[in-house]
């Protein structure tokens, strides 16, 4: 882990405070002051303290975000984990609202037995709503739904100066696009109203496909666009030559009424709670100690090939729990802290669907060319929306995972470069949440100058003496 350059904090608020926090791939961690609020009165006069002392406050929900996202080394960090309390909830109208440190987990137990699932969920279940709206993230299903902005019927936004904005898609849209997406830069989520997806099961039909190649698992996606409310494929960075880019891709459905004989049952949050054992003798919460033996080139080959080869056996669809089917990283906590002390970064790179083979073809071969194979590579298809720092492009993504060592470092970020550059030159996007390997230049060049003319300009307008800040804003956004 880098420590921050500043882990000797000039000490103007109390050292009781000062905490190491890292982001969730372990690459970066930072000491600052960590606040928890508990009300808004709070977070107010959090922003106070902090401007009295010439400070910046970073907002931080869960921490689920890869890289510097949540990070605000030698200031303040506002973690909004304990204003968790859900407002309210509509089971008519499918309508909740939430404090910003309600987890995705919350929302879909509350909600569940009443029919109603979020339309858009990550990969983990413990991310904060505040923290995914800010991130303005994408699910499975994010070429069909959009992003979990367009479920967002409305939000209230603390400002740096203390007033409270209420934004709607009438009312402010100009902010409400901006702050969903704006990674904490222009306010902080207070309360946020999410708008639900009718469910009439707890389970999904799953069809699994095996595919010999990255061409034929776009194929796969592009055949299941309209049939299919969820697409994700998990690439084998390994496989070479004719079998580059192959993989396995899942497509599921929610069940039509009628379709589960017991719909009462497969509804209850508790069904759906992912087990505490794996294999049924196994505690989940040890299973990454054992998967450490394999986290090496050896071992991940291995494991690739071998989930490839067992994949081809089940070719018969099957029906699957809504947290089984969208938070397959949960059955295994702490999956991370297997990779090591170095942990991992992940490059996750939006470009156009004409576009995509042929880019995605080029990243898996520079990859394995500089002797870097991603450890884990996951394919997903996605649309263009309104938000203005948004990452979708109408096209897909493509997610690698890569091992941090102190021995790969310097290689690993000068693939990314090479990465990075590949996408600019595609027209592509990247994604903040996912991303330790940017610099202001690359980032400009795929958002392209005029939006982020716009976000400096509403930075401006809602905080102009710049009190909220983190190391990705200061990494991307330098002083000038
Ligand atoms: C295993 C795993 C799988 C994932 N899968 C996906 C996926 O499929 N799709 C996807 O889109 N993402 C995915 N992610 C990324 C994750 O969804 C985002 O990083 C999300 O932002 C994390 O939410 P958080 O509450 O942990 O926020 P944090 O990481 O704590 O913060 C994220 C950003 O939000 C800001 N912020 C936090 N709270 C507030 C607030 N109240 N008001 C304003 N700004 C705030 C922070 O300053 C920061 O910029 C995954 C992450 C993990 C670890």
């Amino acid at each position: 882990m880098v420590a921050s350059p500043s882990s000797t904090l000039p000490d103007p608020l109390p050292a009781d405070r000062r905490e190491r926090i890292s982001g969730w791939g372990g690459t970066m961690s930072a000491v600052s002051y960590v606040y928890r609020p508990t009300t808004v009165e709070d977070v107010r006069a959090i922003l106070e303290l902090a401007q009295s002392r010439g400070l910046t406050v970073g907002l931080r929900g869960a921490g689920r975000s890869y890289g510097d996202a949540a990070l605000n080394a030698g200031n303040l960090c506002l973690d909004l984990s304990l204003m968790n309390r859900i407002l309210g909830w509509d089971p008519e109208e499918g309508v909740m609202r939430v404090q910003p440190g309600v987890t995705i987990r919350q929302v879909w137990r509350h909600a569940i037995a009443d029919g109603w699932w979020p339309a858009v969920v990550p990969g983990t279940m413990f991310t904060s709503v505040g923290g995914s709206a800010a991130m303005n993230i994408h699910g499975k299903n994010n070429w069909k739904v959009g992003p979990l902005g367009d479920h967002i019927r409305d939000f209230e936004l603390i400002l740096p100066n203390g007033r409270i904005e209420r934004c709607s898609r009438t009312e402010q849209p100009e902010l409400f696009h901006a702050a969903i997406g704006g990674f904490g830069m222009l306010g902080c989520f207070t309360s946020l109203t999410l708008e639900l997806k009718r469910v009439h099961s707890g389970l999904l039909a799953v069809e699994p496909i095996v595919v010999p190649s990255l061409g034929a698992m776009i194929a796969a996606f592009e055949e299941r666009l309209a049939p299919a409310d969820y697409l994700v494929g998990w690439v084998d960075g390994f496989a070479t030559g004719a079998h580059l880019g192959r993989g396995l891709v899942h497509a599921a459905r929610y069940l039509p009424p009628g379709e589960d004989p017991d719909p009462a049952r497969s509804l209850r949050a508790e069904t759906q709670d992912l087990s505490a054992m794996l294999l049924g003798v196994l505690p989940a919460s040890v299973a990454w100690r054992l998967m450490r033996p394999f986290t090496n080139r050896v071992g991940m080959r291995f494991v690739n090939t071998a989930h490839y080869h067992l994949a081809r056996r089940h070719r018969n669809g099957y029906r699957d729990s809504h947290t089984g089917f969208a938070f397959l990283f949960d059955h295994v906590p702490d999956w991370q802290r297997a990779l090591g002390p170095g942990g991992l970064i992940q490059h996750q790179s939006f470009v156009a669907a004409d576009q995509a083979r042929e880019v995605f073809t080029t990243e898996l071969r520079l990859a394995q060319r500089r002797g870097l194979v991603p450890y884990l590579g996951v394919l997903k298809r996605h649309r263009s929306d309104a938000f203005l720092m948004t990452h979708a492009v109408d096209g897909f993504s493509l997610a690698l995972d890569f091992k941090v060592t102190q021995r790969n470092r310097g290689r690993l970020w000068a693939l990314a470069a090479e990465l990075n550059q590949l996408v600019i030159d595609a027209g592509g996007r990247f994604y903040l949440a996912k991303d330790s390997t940017l610099t202001p230049g690359t980032f400009a060049a795929s958002l392209g100058e005029e939006r982020l003319a716009r976000f400096r300009a509403l930075k401006r307008a809602c905080d102009p003496e710049g009190l909220l800040a983190t190391d990705l804003y200061r990494r991307l956004f330098p002083a000038p």
